[in-house]
This record gives C-alpha cells, sequence and structure tokens, in this order.
C-alpha cells in the first residue's frame, strides 16, 4: 500500500535496487552525498532530494543502502537526518537494506520508537523499523533477484513484503529487530570459511597431483560440494562468467568480506563466544585487502593468499 518511496545510497547496489522499484511503478525520490550520482538519476527523471530531512517528509516509506553502521546512525539521527521529520502520517516505515551490525540496528530502531513516542504519538502506533540486508551482489540487485532477510515487526514486514518483491525473489522474515542484520553477517560468516576450505583443498590438491578441473567434479558429486565448489569455483579456468576466470574482477570485493567477517568476529567477542573460524577468516581477509587485493572479488584467496596455481 506504499506508493512513494525515498531512497538513500545509490551505489553499486542502492542505483540498481531504486531502478527496480522505478520499473515496478513505485514513485521514488532519491538522495545521496554523491552530486554524480544525483545528476544521473535527476536526469532520468526521478526526484533527488537534498538531506534524508526531506526524502522523509515526501515519501510513505524510506529505505536506505549505506556502506556501513556510521553512515546509517547519521542518515537517521544527523541534525538533517530521516527522525527529524515532523509530517504525522510520513514516513510509515523504514527500512535499512545496509550491511551492518545488529547491534546498530536495533539502536536505529529505538531511537525511531523513542521519535515516534515523542513526536507522533497518535498516529503512529508501532515502531516501524525494519533490519532487512540482502545477499545476492551487483548482479542479482540488477536483476532483481536479490534475497532480503528481515528483522523488525512481522506486521510492517508483511507490509513492506510487496516491496521486497519489487527488488528481489526472496524475502525471509526472520524475528525481532536485529535479527536481519545478523542473519546477514552469520551468511557471510558462513560463505567466507567454506571458500577458504575449498581454496585451501585446491591448493593441496593440486600439489597432490589432483587436477583442479577433476577435483572440482569430485567435490560436486560428494559431501563436500557448496557454493564456493559449484557456482563459485576459486580456480582460475574452472568455471566460466566467475570472477576467478576474469583475474577476480567485479563480484564480491575483498573488503567488503573484510568488513562482514569485522562484524561476525565483533558481535562474537561481545558474546563471549568462541569462534576460532570466524578470527582466522577474518584476519586472512584483513591481510588480502592489506596486501592490495581489496577490490579484488572474495574468491581471489585462493591466489593472493594461499597462492594457488592456475588450472
Ligand atoms: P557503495 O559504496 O557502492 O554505495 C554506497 C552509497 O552510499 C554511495 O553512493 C555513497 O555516496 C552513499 N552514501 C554514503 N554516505 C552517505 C550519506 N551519509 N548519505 C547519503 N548517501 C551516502 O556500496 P554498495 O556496494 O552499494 O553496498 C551498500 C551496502 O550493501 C553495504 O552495506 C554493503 O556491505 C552491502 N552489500 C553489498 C553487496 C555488493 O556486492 N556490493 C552485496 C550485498 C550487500
Amino acid at each position: 500500500q506504499f506508493e512513494s518511496v525515498g531512497f538513500i545510497g545509490l551505489g553499486n547496489m542502492g542505483s540498481r535496487m531504486a531502478n527496480n522499484l522505478i520499473k515496478n511503478g513505485y514513485k521514488v525520490a532519491v538522495h545521496d552525498i554523491n552530486c554524480n550520482v544525483m545528476r544521473m538519476f535527476s536526469d532520468m527523471g526521478v526526484p533527488t532530494k537534498e538531506t534524508p530531512f526531506e526524502v522523509a517528509e515526501a515519501s510513505d516509506v524510506v529505505i536506505t543502502m549505506l556502506p556501513s553502521s556510521s553512515h546509517v546512525l547519521d542518515v537517521y539521527t544527523g541534525p538533517k537526518g530521516l527522525l527529524r521529520c515532523t509530517n504525522p502520517m510520513r514516513p510509515q516505515l523504514l527500512i535499512d537494506s545496509s550491511t551492518i551490525d545488529p547491534q546498530t540496528s536495533r539502536k536505529v530502531s529505538v531511537a525511531v520508537s523513542n521519535c515516534i513516542l515523542k513526536e507522533k504519538k497518535g498516529y503512529w502506533e508501532k515502531p516501524v523499523m525494519l533490519d532487512a540486508p540482502v545477499s545476492g551482489g551487483v548482479l542479482a540487485a540488477e536483476a532483481g533477484t536479490l534475497t532480503f532477510m528481515v528483522g523488525g515487526s512481522e506486521d510492517a514486514y508483511l507490509a513492506a513484503e510487496p516491496l521486497f518483491l519489487s527488488m528481489g525473489k526472496n524475502a525471509i522474515y526472520c524475528g525481532g529487530g536485529g535479527t536481519g542484520s545478523a542473519a546477514k553477517i552469520c551468511n557471510n560468516l558462513a560463505l567466507a570459511v567454506s571458500m577458504l576450505g575449498v581454496s585451501e583443498a585446491f591448493v593441496l590438491g593440486q600439489s597432490l597431483g589432483i587436477s583442479a578441473g577433476t577435483l572440482t567434479k569430485v567435490l560436486n558429486t560428494s559431501s563436500a560440494r557448496c557454493w564456493s565448489s559449484d557456482s563459485y569455483n576459486p580456480v582460475p579456468g574452472v568455471m566460466e562468467g566467475v570472477p576467478a576466470s576474469r583475474n577476480y574482477a567485479g563480484g564480491f570485493a575483498s573488503k567488503l568480506m573484510a568488513k562482514d567477517l569485522n562484524l561476525a568476529a565483533t558481535s562474537a567477542k561481545e558474546g563471549g563466544l568462541q569462534c576460532p573460524l570466524t578470527y582466522q577468516a577474518q584476519e586472512i581477509y584483513t591481510e588480502l585487502c592489506k596486501d592490495g587485493h581489496e577490490s579484488k572479488d572474495f574468491s581471489c584467496v585462493f591466489r593472493h593468499y594461499y597462492g594457488g596455481q592456475d588450472e
């Protein structure tokens, strides 16, 4: 039932997500601190706003897709932030799709509730913030096939489902505030560890005389089969169309994987959990970035950390 959608953060992911909303008939207004990207949208006839506050005033729902926690806090609670909006009817729902730590997602959700209680009592009855990060990367953002993992009130989730399905093909309700962000960092932690495991197996296999092509056939018909072996193989020459086949260009940058592992490691430490693989993966990806591979796809760990040979 939301007609007007504000979109903030028009980078690699957000610009494509906003375009899919427009294609699906939503009235979209946008904001980004990057003037070039704002000009690109205004040239397409999309209304642009100078501040998050102005986006909030003009929209039934606002979606943010920002680099990290500090940007999200700034856009929500800053002096020209979303929560400064005084229009009693707008926005009715705030959705953050950035990958950030669950603690910050909960903090922002509480700030939203407090703002509602103070400023808008009588109009908004429930906290209406959803944390809804995505899996799928730039290609899925373009194709509208993202997976959304969503935390917050279930009613708000149900109201937002048509929006999610305009930008993605799956939306999964995960529970209360912060659980969408929690699901996202757990997914990426498991992905990082599986990529490291597969890369290590290929390095060992090749040194023991098995070709990467043969080992791929074995893994993919055996118990070690996983996305990193059958859909995103890290060894150049084994699969077409994956970053490994184009010198690890494009895809999911190592610096983003390092960021997500930092979020997982911080949460694990705060919870007093033993997560040795998380810390090890965090170290490996931090080192890869320091060595200058931060913009290469995260599967470059096969070559640039393990020194793996091409097929
Ligand atoms: P990006 O750096 O390409 O885009 C971020 C955009 O936010 C930029 O256009 C920037 O100018 C804008 N921005 C920064 N601070 C702002 C502010 N205060 N106000 C308004 N705009 C601001 O990043 P991205 O690749 O689009 O990723 C966005 C989020 O999605 C990140 O949290 C990332 O971890 C997550 N994510 C990325 C991918 C991927 O493959 N790129 C996949 C899944 C999730």
